[in-house]
Order: structure tokens, then sequence, then C-alpha cells
């Protein structure tokens, strides 16, 4: 899944980018709110983190013009230390969760998971989509509860389409998620990808929809 990450402290933010990607996801990194408020607007990110003090225009500024336009993928925002004022603020400007500096690494990714959970309508860490169980914290995907050996990449598919059941996603969308900006190898390789998936999982839990694109169906 696509994450954009929005900080101007350099070390901060590569951090959080190294430790994102080690935890499956594609991560991008915006030093500036400017740049961030038009990413946000204009690029499909399933979630982002975003810290307050910004150059060029503030944190919650940023939040307040992507919510008032509509844009309502998960935000968790970074505060300063005991800076309760930014808290407040921040969830009333729609932040759906916050941590406060310095924070551990660990704690960032549970958080991050848990909010793209919770935006995908399951609250435990492990779901069920008709026979396909996921399990977020293992990055584990299970075919009627036996457990499938998975490439990080096949897992992350799965986990993408598992978020979203019942939607047709064209490949243009899932190679974006998969790599941050897709060219059309990129495209290309979704079929490829499925292809070696269906041999692990069987042919019919990812359905394909010709010259559309794929989904998985919670109709059981
Ligand atoms: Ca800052």
């Amino acid at each position: 899944m696509r994450l954009l990450v929005v900080e101007d402290d350099p070390d901060v933010g590569e951090d959080l980018v190294r430790a994102l990607r080690d935890a499956g996801y594609v991560a991008e990194l915006s030093t500036q709110g400017d740049e961030a408020w038009f990413l946000g607007d204009t690029e499909d990110y399933a979630a982002a983190i975003l810290d307050l003090g910004l150059p060029r225009l503030d944190g919650l500024s940023v939040l307040r013009r992507w919510r008032s336009a509509g844009r309502n993928f998960p935000v968790l925002i970074l505060t300063a230390r005991g800076e309760w004022i930014e808290k407040v603020e921040g969830i009333e400007a729609g932040a759906d969760d916050y941590l406060a500096k310095p924070f551990v690494m660990p704690e960032l990714i549970a958080r991050v998971r848990a909010l793209l959970r919770r935006a995908a309508g399951h609250g435990a860490p492990q779901f069920r989509i008709g026979r396909l169980t996921l399990d977020t914290g293992r990055m584990a995907a299970l075919i009627d509860d036996r457990t499938v050996r998975l490439s990080p990449l096949e897992y992350r598919f799965l986990e993408y389409l598992g978020h979203r059941p019942g939607q047709v996603t064209s490949a243009q969308l899932i190679a974006e998620h998969l790599h941050g900006v897709a060219d059309a190898a990129d495209t290309n390789a979704i079929e490829a990808l499925l292809a070696r998936l269906r041999r692990k999982i069987g042919p019919d839990i990812v359905e394909t929809r010709r010259g559309l694109g794929y989904l998985i169906s919670d109709a059981r």
C-alpha cells in the first residue's frame, strides 16, 4: 500500500520511509507543506503520516485542505511532546491518530497498520474475505485456514485487494500501491504476479474483470 510521509526533518523522514518500506509499504517522502498538500490532493494514498511543523504550509492547514476537498484517507499526525493543544487541533482538523515525538518506530508501524485496517472496516489484525484470511500482523495469508507461503509482493497484492473487497481495481492502481509511481512495465508485471499467486492460492480467490481490473469478492 502506498503511504505519504510528510516530514521536514531529513533524518526523521528517512527513518520513517525506511521503517515503512521494511514493514511492506510503499512510502513516499515530502518535506514541504505545499507539496504535500498537492500530492495528497492529486495522488491516491492509503494513508499519510503528517508532521505539523512544516515549511511553506503548516501541517494543520494541509490536513484541513485535504479534508475540505473530501480527501478521506487516514492521517496520523506527529506532534511535539507535551503539546496537547496540537493533538486537539489535529483531531478537530480531521486527524485519525497522533503520535508525540520522539516516538519508537514499532509503535508508529503498529498505529499505521491499525489505521489501515480500520479504514477498511476491520478492527482486528486478522480478517476474512470469503475463503481468504489475511493476518496483517504476520503479513500472512490463509486459504481455508491453511497458511500459504507468499513472497512479500504477493502478500501485499492480496492485502491491497483484501482491503477493498468487492471493488474492481485496475492493474495501474495496484501497481502504484505496490511500487509507488508505476509505468507500463509495472502494470504488465501485475498480470505475471497474479499468475504466480494463483498457482499458490487457486484460480478463484482473485477474480479478473477483463479490461477493468481485479477484485476479491466478499460474497459467500
Ligand atoms: Ca517539523
